[in-house]
């Protein structure tokens, strides 16, 4: 058979513990037969970053701008812990902090959903995007304890020296006290990286803020989505059929219970942390979490939204069998594959990329699956199998549509 030719390369990051084992798999088995896969290999790895002070993830996350596309594997972020284990000569940051600093992009986790496992929501028929907005707010606030009696005031010196003072609270006794700030260009890059993000997806996108009680705060979230909206896509939403809208956070919230899925839901930093958590637990399973951070200049990195599997690893290690679900790997490199075909109009790696995605989905609803999926299912008759065994049952089926 012939292999599919590539133009442009994708920028590859391995990574970690059990998901860098996955990783090697699912290039072997499943990519590199049938793509003659060029790619820039960056090894995000903990003992290569350690050995070049971490440059590694700085040069990959360049090489993102460079190309467009990347595709990363799961990573360790150092703790004292893991200091200790891997001997490092730094608390190294999170990779996937430094590579969104870089890249100034948001991410957009959805689940991938198969027939047999229904979500906790029975109404939910489509996946749900989360794309939560990274800066600022609690995340970076600076916080306080009110020792006892006292004025509590909110005070702004400009870089001229004008100085605007309000009163917060006249404290009669012990409180507390805390300080958020947000900044308008980060809000619309936030707000940019949805609308492309809708646009690329086809899909609704909703945001939801308290406006009506901060009226300064959250208002300003409402009125840079507004704005942008109304002065740079208004027009393409329209033409692609599809749909901003914004209303009360809590309204969002009962109305996304309501709803049968199938759109972007925007959210602020905290709304994000805590209804990302909720969306990935109605639908299921970690394991079937995908994740993609969207720059606002259009570069896009792929990724699973679960970590190193570090417990299934040890066991590896030790020789045990292990049933790790490779799902959200391999729609990383779908996911990434399918972009960079799209971007370089190479309609043959779009389609590989789609037949593969609909082989891993037909595997788990025709009853083969490893065992966080088995455990989820009503009816245990079903083929469970190990990590490796999962991977095999996909590329049977792939043969068997290519
Ligand atoms: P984790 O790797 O996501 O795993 C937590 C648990 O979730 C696992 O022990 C396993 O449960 C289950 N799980 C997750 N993915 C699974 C899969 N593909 N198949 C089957 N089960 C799966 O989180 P963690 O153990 O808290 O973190 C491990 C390391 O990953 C940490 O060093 C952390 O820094 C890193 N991390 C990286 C990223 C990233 O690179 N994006 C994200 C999060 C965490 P059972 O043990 O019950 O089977
Ligand atoms: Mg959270």
């Amino acid at each position: 058979m012939n292999r599919i030719e590539m133009t442009t390369p994708l920028v590859e990051m391995d990574g970690d513990e059990m998901t860098r084992v996955i990783w090697k798999d699912i290039k072997n088995e499943l990519i590199l037969p049938y793509v003659n896969l060029k790619s820039e290999y960056y090894d995000l790895g903990l003992e290569y970053r350690n050995e070049t002070n971490d440059k590694v993830t700085v040069d990959a996350a360049e090489a993102i701008k460079r190309y467009g596309v990347g595709v990363k594997c799961a990573t360790i972020t150092p703790n004292a812990d893991r200091v200790k284990e891997y001997n490092l000569k730094e608390m190294w940051k999170s990779p996937n902090g430094t590579i969104r600093a870089i890249l100034d992009g948001t991410v957009f986790r959805t689940p991938i959903i198969v027939s047999n496992i229904k979500p906790f929501v029975k109404n939910w028929t489509k996946p749900i995007t989360i794309a939560r907005h990274a800066y600022g707010d609690v995340y970076r606030d600076v916080e306080f304890k009110v020792p006892g009696e006292g004025r509590a005031e909110l005070v702004f010196t400009s870089s001229e020296g004008e100085i605007t003072r309000q009163v917060i609270h006249d404290f009669k006794g012990e409180g507390v006290l805390l300080g958020m700030h947000n900044l308008n260009k980060s809000i619309e890059s936030f707000a940019r990286s949805c609308f492309n993000y809708a646009l690329d997806s086809k899909k609704d996108l909703w945001f939801g803020a308290k406006d009506t009680i901060s009226k300064k705060y959250d208002h300003t979230f409402k009125d840079i989505f507004e704005d942008i909206y109304a002065s740079e896509y208004k027009e393409k939403f329209e033409a692609k059929g599809i749909e901003f809208f914004y209303t009360l956070i809590d309204d969002i919230v009962a109305r996304v219970i309501k709803s049968e899925g199938g759109m972007i839901w925007a959210c602020k930093n905290y709304d994000g942390d805590v209804m990302s958590d909720m969306v990935a637990t109605a639908f299921g399973s970690l394991a079937m979490m995908t994740s993609v951070l969207v720059s606002p200049e259009g570069n896009y990195e792929y990724e699973a939204a679960h970590g190193t599997v570090q417990r299934h690893y040890y066991k590896h290690l030790k020789g045990e069998e292990t049933s790790t679900n490779s799902m959200a790997t391999i729609f990383a490199w779908t996911g990434a594959l399918k972009k960079r075909g799209e971007l370089d109009s190479n309609n043959e790696l779009v389609e590989f990329a789609m037949k593969l995605e609909k082989a891993a989905i037909d595997t788990i609803e025709n009853g083969t699956m490893t065992k966080d999926l088995a455990l989820l299912l009503d009816n245990k008759d079903v083929n469970v199998v190990n990590t490796e065994g999962f991977i095999k049952a996909i590329k049977i089926r792939l043969e068997s549509c290519l």
